[in-house]
């Protein structure tokens, strides 16, 4: 299988992950479709042309970006219908993951073509997988520009029980950072994928408290392009929890953590033994 070329079938759509950095970082399929379909649709036909021409790949170069998907993806379409291959590519990367390409795969799908992916890199796979995180996660992107907006979303984001991946550029790098830290608190772990698969790649983990300083300190820190990836929250508590913790509250201002306990389990109809713990630690905490 390995030594035998799987080339791209007629009238099939092909939605071609292409490298993040470094150039080596093709699938041995996509230089096989790259090759072989009968176009190329690229979000920016220059910057793709060095890819390809480094692969020795001269196909047709179609433009396909978010100001013209809608129109081009309508002609690309006709062309697989009429029995043509095609293939999308963003600049680097998977299509589609902050980037154009699901406008033409519904144009694709509503044309009843075969759509059919090649996976390659991604700055949020590559990220997460040296995170060391091997909980739920949640893929935010780029956050929205305006700080307010920024901020609202933020607070939505901060009550998940999941880690959140995000994708930064280097002019708004600090900004981003430092709102983490204001809406997400302090106490969870950051870690900052910088410049993946290329030269200066970089991966630093610290908590949201310490980023702003390690950003600070030197200039490089602050280039090229990032994933940020920040843990869950350390524990999210149900609303039953917070009624117990709410009751229990009230009734260990007037009696001993026995009785709190018991009168908590008759309010909220939850366990004695685990209400009876809940307020022996409450008791402790300072
Ligand atoms: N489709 C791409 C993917 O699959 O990762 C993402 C495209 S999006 C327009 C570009 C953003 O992805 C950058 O601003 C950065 O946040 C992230 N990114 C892309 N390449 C990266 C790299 N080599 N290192 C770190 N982040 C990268």
């Amino acid at each position: 299988m390995l030594d035998t070329p799987q080339p791209a079938r007629a009238g099939t759509l092909y939605i071609v992950a292409t490298p993040i950095g470094n150039l080596r970082d093709l699938s041995l399929r996509a230089l096989d479709i790259l090759k072989s379909v009968d176009l190329i649709a690229a979000e920016d036909t220059r910057t793709s042309q060095g890819l390809l021409a480094a692969h020795g790949i001269h196909a047709r170069l179609v433009a396909l970006h978010e100001h013209n998907e809608a129109a081009v993806a309508a002609r690309i379409v006709a062309d697989l219908r009429a029995g043509k291959s095609a293939a999308y590519i963003s600049d680097a990367g998977t299509p589609g993951i902050s980037d154009p390409g699901a406008k033409l795969v519904g144009a694709a799908r509503a044309g009843q073509v075969p759509i059919v992916p090649i996976p390659g890199a991604s700055a949020v796979a590559a990220a997460l997988s040296v995170s060391g995180l091997d909980g739920p996660w949640l893929f935010v992107g780029f956050l929205p520009a305006r700080a307010s907006a920024r901020r609202k979303a933020l607070d939505d984001l901060r009550p998940l029980p999941c880690a959140l991946v995000f994708y930064e550029a280097p002019h708004r790098i600090e900004e981003c950072v430092a709102d983490l830290l204001a809406r997400l608190g302090g106490e969870r772990r950051l870690l900052i994928a910088r410049e993946l698969t290329k030269r200066f790649e970089q991966i630093h983990q610290c908590t949201l408290a310490d980023a702003p300083a390690w950003l600070a300190a030197d200039d490089d820190h602050r280039r090229g392009e990032f994933v940020l990836v920040v843990s869950a929250p350390a524990a999210v508590e149900s609303d039953d929890e917070r009624e117990a913790r709410q009751v229990l509250e009230i009734l260990l201002e007037e009696l001993p953590v026995r009785q709190a306990a018991q009168l908590a389990a008759r309010i909220t109809g939850g366990r004695k033994n685990t209400l009876y713990d809940l307020a022996l630690n409450m008791k402790q905490e300072p």
